[in-house]
């Protein structure tokens, strides 16, 4: 018979048959109370259904069902609770996927009748009542065909259509109650083992994501190891949704993604646009101060160039193409092509490195319709692009200075950040291993130089080299990845990149790929949500909003307001013959840094007494003390 090793954490190794479940394996070495909390097993890094037999052996460790593992077996679990609530309530819904997800889980369901919220409450109830039946949730494997058939009688098409696409022999079920799924688990033991859980949101997704396909209707929601933790979710839930960048997006008019126009493709209304233009304007600053040049380059490039790229090979799927006199063209979906053509346009010595070159480059990528999400997930977006190209020599100093751009800017958002080292991938990767090593080395001693911790993503590197990412923190503590610096050993080679070296002799420089703030919508979307709608005095489209209490004021108001335009403030007015505290009201609606009111006192003195979005009123003064106030607020980054 054949055995399987399994070593215990203290280092001890028993030997077991093969085929042995899971839970016997467990049930023989823990005191029975442990065993309750423990949902899954991990044996040599694999997560283990209790109910599985072992076909492998491995260093054993127990998924505790309040670690982040067990959270996610629960909220499976949860969701196939919810799919059988939701067939117990409606017969006629079909079942199609549901895992779990960050925060929660979700189930697709094809359903005639459309769901709303006001559902919830009903199938929550169902939920509950299967959840205090302590169902045990049972594992079957079976082969693809008694799978089918059983799908089949079950009138599940979408089910059956799922196990057409799996390729094993077997594949494994899991039932409670009357509820089967094709899934590959793992799961709690029983529905009793769930212990708090919410539904959220319902919306629509397409079958396999792709607009091409029916909608189906996606239900939401949420399980936690207890009620208290999942109050507190709920409660970040609702100020996450009170501050939606689509909702501020709309309410604040700053943009719009239209069907007319087409999905994922953004629509700057005149805030928004002024936002966008006041962020490149900083950015720009930013690069020209750290020795970037500003380069531009063309939308489409002939699709040979892609080719020789290897974006064709790689990427085909994710660009457009158009044609140009029977000529194929690709439109970019990265900024890369030109840059490099430009320092081929001559040639370069030694001296001439580093160049540095940065283009707010407009790029499309094809995203699937379900996957498109305001301004966090577009079809067409504007990156803060650079690619560095430098001596092996210069690549430590150069990602030195990158970090440090980096750190500057999240500074200037106040983002809290970390950082990822992604090193090669097992296999499908280019350049030799001394390559690697170099780049991967130069990576982490800039890091380390710098004094930044850093988490080290084994193999997760691009195949064209290592890289960094910058994950930010925002004000409710998601997570956002902004910049990336990647080495890139592929492309000066594939362009016959070279320089003249000191010798004499042609060498090949280095090429890093970085972007510091990313995409342009996705930050903004970011900064949307992070500021809920309030934005800093340097970036808030309008930063003055003048209110007149009644109209012999408005002389005065035209008198400050051309002042204040004079100077290059962004300010409104609001000189409507309208009662002042509906005036206010609107006002603080649009989130203007300062509000200020003119009355007859105002006007008497040739003052003015600005308050501040937060509430704060400020003493009286000129108008010229009110400009320089603003203008030391609007200086970030190195202006200071
Ligand atoms: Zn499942
Ligand atoms: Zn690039």
């Amino acid at each position: 018979m054949d055995k399987i090793e399994i070593k215990f954490k203290d280092g001890m190794v028993r030997v077991f048959p093969k085929g042995t479940l899971a839970k016997d394996i467990l049930s023989a070495f823990l005191k029975a109370e442990q065993g309750d909390e423990i949902v899954a097993l991990k044996i040599g890094g694999v997560l283990v259904d209790l109910q599985a037999p072992l076909g492998q052996g491995g260093e054993l460790e127990a998924v505790n069902w309040s670690s982040a593992e067990g959270i996610e077996i629960m909220r499976h679990s949860t969701a196939h609770v919810m799919a059988q609530a939701v067939q117990n309530l409606f017969p006629n819904a079909k079942i199609t996927i549901g895992p779990a997800i960050k925060d929660g889980f979700y189930y697709d369901f094809d359903c005639e009748r459309g769901f709303t919220p006001e559902d919830f409450p009903a199938i929550e109830a169902k939920m509950t009542e299967i959840i205090s039946q302590n169902l045990p949730i049972t594992r079957k494997e079976v082969s693809r065909k008694e799978a089918q058939q059983l799908f089949q009688d079950r009138g599940e098409h979408y089910k059956v259509e799922l196990i057409g696409e799996i390729s094993d022999g077997q594949v494994t079920l899991y039932q409670q109650g009357e509820f089967v799924d094709l899934c590959r688990g793992p799961h709690l033991r029983s529905t009793g083992q769930i212990k708090a859980f919410k539904l959220t949101s319902v919306a629509g997704a397409y079958w396999h994501g792709d607009a091409r396909n029916k909608m189906l209707q996606r239900i939401y929601g949420t399980a936690f190891p207890s009620a208290e933790a999942l109050a507190n979710y709920l409660q970040r839930l609702e100020e996450a949704r009170r501050r939606d960048h689509r909702k501020l997006g709309r309410e604040l008019d700053l943009f719009s993604i239209s069907d007319e126009a087409g999905g994922g493709l953004v629509i700057y209304h005149p805030k928004g646009a002024t936002m966008r233009l006041l962020l490149e304007d900083f950015e720009k600053r930013e690069h020209l101060k750290r020795g970037y040049q500003l380069v531009i380059g063309p939308q489409i490039l002939k699709t040979d160039l892609w080719k020789r790229s290897g974006h064709y090979e790689n990427y085909r799927e994710k660009m457009y193409f158009t044609e140009v006199e029977g000529q194929s063209y690709g439109i970019k979906p990265m900024n890369c092509l030109s840059h490099m053509l430009i320092y081929k346009s001559k040639i370069r010595s030694y001296r001439d490195l580093p160049l540095r070159y940065f283009e707010l480059g407009t790029v499309h990528r094809h995203e699937k319709s379900g996957e498109l999400h305001g301004l966090l997930r577009v079809r067409g977006f504007t990156q803060d692009d650079a690619h560095i190209l430098c001596t092996p020599a210069q690549l430590n100093g150069e990602i030195k200075g990158i970090i440090n751009f980096v750190q500057d800017v999240m500074a200037v958002f106040d983002f809290p950040y970390e950082l990822e080292i992604s090193t090669r991938p097992e296999q499908g990767t280019i350049g030799t291993e001394e390559d690697w090593e170099r780049a991967t080395l130069a990576l982490k001693a800039a890091l380390e130089e710098s004094s930044l911790p850093y988490q080290v993503n084994k193999g997760e590197g691009a195949f064209y080299g290592p890289k960094i990412d910058v994950k930010l923190k925002d004000a409710l503590e998601r997570e956002w990845q902004c910049a990336t610096i990647q080495c890139d050993f592929a492309m000066p080679e594939r362009f016959d990149l070279t320089y003249i070296g000191q010798d004499g002799e042609k060498h090949r420089p280095v090429m890093v790929h970085r972007v510091i703030l990313g995409a342009m919508e996705r930050f903004i979307g970011v900064l949307i949500e992070h500021y809920a709608g309030a934005f800093p005095t340097w970036l808030a489209p309008t930063q003055v909003l003048l209110l007149t209490v009644t109209d012999p004021q408005i002389p005065y108001a035209e008198q400050v307001y051309q002042k204040l335009l004079t100077a290059g403030i962004r300010v409104l007015k609001d000189i409507r013959n309208e009662k002042l505290g509906l005036k206010i009201r609107e006002a603080e609606l649009q989130k203007v840094p300062y509000m200020l009111v003119l009355g007859p006192k105002e006007v008497q003195h040739n003052l003015i007494s600005p308050r501040a979005h937060s509430g704060k009123i400020l003493k009286a003064m000129s108008v010229e003390d009110f400009i320089h106030l603003i203008k030391d607020e609007c200086k970030v980054g190195g202006e200071k």
